[in-house]
């Protein structure tokens, strides 16, 4: 499947003033960004709109305002600053998003101007996707681009409601995304290897039954793998993390699996400890005899030996949650080793969710990869096969 809505090649953006919702949620430390790789993945598509004589008015949420008015630690601002350090361009931004002073601002936007709003969620109807929201918003533009692919698989004011009143077309990182996101399910090049980890079954129960289908080798890790262990009828996995309710059909998986010839591969060996904490000590185990006061913390060499060598015989790797609690150093070499196996090899590969990036980050691997989603709940969404209503709304091609 490939992407199937317009984007802003499709349409005339010169001397029009094109409103544009972008994925600036970044990190902020005493109002400084702490990691702009949001903002850097907006700019080919502002710089895109700047050289065709757009004028543009950017619009984002950040954190978790209560929608009840302004909360300055969360101001869009310093992201607006990051925009004009990395670009050069000159930007500018008002602190209003909805009322005369924002569409003053808006009003004064020429070709080749840059706006950036205040935060959209500074308002409770936003998130409701209230009609006097959508119709503000599409207000302030000829046209409408969304490139907030962090934020696609949510229904909200600034996300789909411009759609309803102007054009609306994608811009190059949501067009990117989606593409490869659904591209490499549909005709992968084989062996395609999933690696899947993480913390619990539940939150990724869609990600695996979708993997399942199309997948040659689904590699499970992380605090996952524990529930895995009881479904495959180990009597105890000691404390580890574990969902009970959740064994049933984690058996199902294992099942289906089976009968689709995909090939599940789980942990041989854990390293486990007495408690949680930084100062943990780990030891390693097989994995069918945990201890009963044990927590499995990582994967265990032999199991890092196997998964390794499964992904140097895969073309095609989509990887999803950590293999152990990498935050604490000596519980991330599982993550660390199948990372650089991933990095060493010269298959495509293609990273979503949030903490994985995290890790390939601490890691220092970001640029061994093919792809690393910018999204975490919204990649998720598109590898478990559902559409992205901020998707859906966009004009077809
Ligand atoms: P992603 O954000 O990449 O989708 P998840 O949010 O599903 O990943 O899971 C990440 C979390 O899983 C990390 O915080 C990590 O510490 C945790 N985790 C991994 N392995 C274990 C484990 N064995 N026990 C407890 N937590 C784990
Ligand atoms: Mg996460």
């Amino acid at each position: 499947m490939a992407f199937t809505k317009k984007t802003v090649r499709d349409i005339d953006v010169a001397g029009k003033r094109v409103l544009m919702r972008v994925d600036f949620n970044v990190p902020l430390k005493d109002g400084v960004v702490t990691d702009d790789t949001r903002v850097r993945a907006a700019i080919p598509t502002i710089q895109y709109l700047k050289e065709h004589n757009a004028g543009i008015v950017l619009m984002s949420h950040l954190g978790r305002p209560k929608g009840d008015g302004p909360e300055p630690e969360l101001s869009l601002r310093p992201a607006a600053d990051k925009l004009a350090e990395l670009t050069g361009y000159d930007v500018k931004f008002v602190d209003d998003t909805y009322g005369e002073k924002a569409a003053e601002a808006v009003a004064a936007v020429k070709p080749g101007d840059i706006l950036v709003l205040e935060n959209v969620r500074f308002l409770k109807a936003e998130k409701k996707n209230e009609p006097e929201v959508a119709e503000r918003l599409a207000s302030y533009g000829d046209v409408f681009v969304l490139d907030a692919f962090g934020t696609a698989h949510r229904a909200q004011g600034s996300v789909v409601g411009p759609a309803a009143h102007i054009p609306a077309v994608a811009g190059f990182l949501l067009e990117k995304e989606v593409d490869t996101l659904t591209s490499i399910f549909a005709e992968p090049e084989r062996p395609f290897v999933a690696i899947v980890g993480g913390s619990k079954v539940s939150s990724k129960i869609g990600v695996l039954d979708h993997l399942i289908d199309s997948a040659d080798t689904l590699v499970i890790g992380g605090g996952m793998a524990y529930t895995f262990f009881l479904a495959k009828g180990y009597k105890t996995v000691g404390t580890s993390l574990q969902e009970p309710d959740w064994i049933e059909r984690a058996a199902e998986m294992l099942r289906k699996a089976e009968e689709r010839g995909c090939k599940i591969l789980l942990p041989v060996d854990n390293v486990v400890t007495d408690h949680f904490g930084e100062d943990a000590e780990g030891e390693v185990v097989a994995s069918d005899s945990i201890p009963e006061d044990r927590m499995g913390m990582d994967i265990g060499p032999k199991t890092v030996e196997l998964y390794c060598e499964a992904v140097k015989a895969a073309k095609t790797v989509f990887w999803n949650g950590p293999m152990g609690v990498f935050e604490i150093e000596q519980f991330s070499k599982g993550t660390e080793a199948v990372a650089r196996a991933i990095a060493a090899s010269d298959c495509t590969s293609i990273i979503g969710g949030g903490d994985s990036v995290a890790a390939i980050n601490k890691f220092g691997l970001a640029d061994k990869m093919s792809w690393i989603s910018t999204g975490g709940g919204a990649s998720m969404e598109l590898v478990e096969g559902k559409a992205l209503p901020g998707v859906e709304a966009l004009l077809d091609a």
